[in-house]
């Protein structure tokens, strides 16, 4: 099958898709596997990362419905609400983000990601880890401020992760499939695809996108936060109200076995890195010229690693390395990786 099924839903152009597929030879052959890089950390410049191609589908029902504001939410150093500020200024929409941080009476400094959403013009509302976690009151509070003031808002939730988000990474499985027939083995060879869940809606679109365009891969996600238990929930509940929403009836899921998180590798916590995986991030750079972030690849690619010394065969033979970005969250470490270099 090559491809979408019927039921996709509308999506705005906004992702250069297409990303390459490159091998990591030097290190393959180090973990002992065929390794390669879906680099969609090239999905765009400023728009680099795996939020962009959610974001295509989110930002076209948020058009349909009128909305002139979208609203959503992340970490200080969120990957997704920088992608989100700028896609809705390029669509002319305006943008306000509920970004975390410990004591909004003193928000962190303009750099990195917080200093694209400023350039890109989003409105910035500090909330606490608290006010995060009940945050479905902060969107509550904050689109019915903008009602008042006449405006449409559209909430986009966390990571850009539910059903129709999914199919951002749905689209990007059917262009995994090209990019495997071009290789030894073609598409036909079992392959695992390894990737960092932080929301789970890139797994989730992955596993759904896997089974639709009929690829023999598994999908294994090395979790940044939070525990394997809450992961197989997130991503199962994704899958199934996607399967739902757009009837995918042929389609049969089962979150025990279709959901394979590798927890172990959270480390010192959500965006605290650990020297080893900085010194990885480092030697990765170094070895390939290939540059992960602290956040979310780097630790998927330390938790790969980790399993490979293990298992050379945990894998299988082929990996491919979903880069799902983030390349601004490396600049505000600076001075944490500056004693590695
Ligand atoms: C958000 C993000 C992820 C995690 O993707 P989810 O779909 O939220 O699980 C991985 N890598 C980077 C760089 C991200 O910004």
């Amino acid at each position: 099958m090559n491809h979408l099924p019927v039921s996709e839903p509308p999506r705005v152009p906004l992702c250069r898709a297409g990303t390459p597929l490159e091998p990591l030879r030097r290190v393959g052959e180090t973990l002992g596997v065929e390794l390669y890089v879906k680099r969609d950390d090239m999905t765009g410049v400023e728009l680099s990362g795996n939020k962009v191609r959610k974001l295509e589908y989110l930002f076209a029902d948020a058009r349909a419905k009128g909305a002139d504001t979208v609203l959503s939410c992340g970490g200080a150093q969120s990957n997704h609400c920088r992608a989100t500020a700028l896609c809705a200024t390029r669509l002319g929409l305006r943008s306000r983000l509920l970004l975390r941080t410990p004591d909004p009476t003193h928000p962190p400094a303009i750099e990195g990601n917080l200093l694209l959403d400023r350039l890109a013009g989003a409105d910035i509302v500090w909330v606490t880890p608290d006010e995060y976690r009940a945050r479905a009151q902060v969107f509550a509070r904050e689109s019915q401020a903008l009602k008042q003031e006449g405006r449409v808002p559209y909430v986009i939730p966390e990571g850009g992760s539910n059903d129709l988000g999914a199919w951002g990474y749905i689209r990007a499985a059917f262009e995994l499939r090209r990019d495997l027939e071009a290789l030894p083995g073609g598409a036909g060879k079992p392959t695992t695809l390894v990737c960092a869940a932080g929301s789970g809606g890139t797994s989730a679109g992955l596993i759904l996108g896997v089974k639709l365009a009929r690829l023999d891969a598994r999908v294994v996600s090395v979790n940044v936060c939070d525990d394997r238990a809450t992961f197989v929930r997130a991503i199962g509940e994704i899958c199934e109200a996607a399967i739902r929403t757009y009837r995918m009836t042929d389609l049969t899921f089962d979150r025990a076995r279709d959901v394979e998180i590798q927890d172990g590798f959270v480390g010192r916590g959500y965006a605290l890195s650990r020297p080893e995986e900085l010194a990885l991030l480092r030697d990765v750079a170094r070895a390939e010229g290939l540059i992960l972030d602290p956040v979310y690849t780097g630790k998927a690619f330390y938790g790969m690693t980790q399993l490979l010394a293990a298992d050379r065969r945990a894998l299988g033979e082929r990996v491919v390395f979903v880069h799902t970005g983030g390349i601004f969250g490396l600049f505000p470490k600076a001075e944490e990786m500056a004693e590695l270099l």
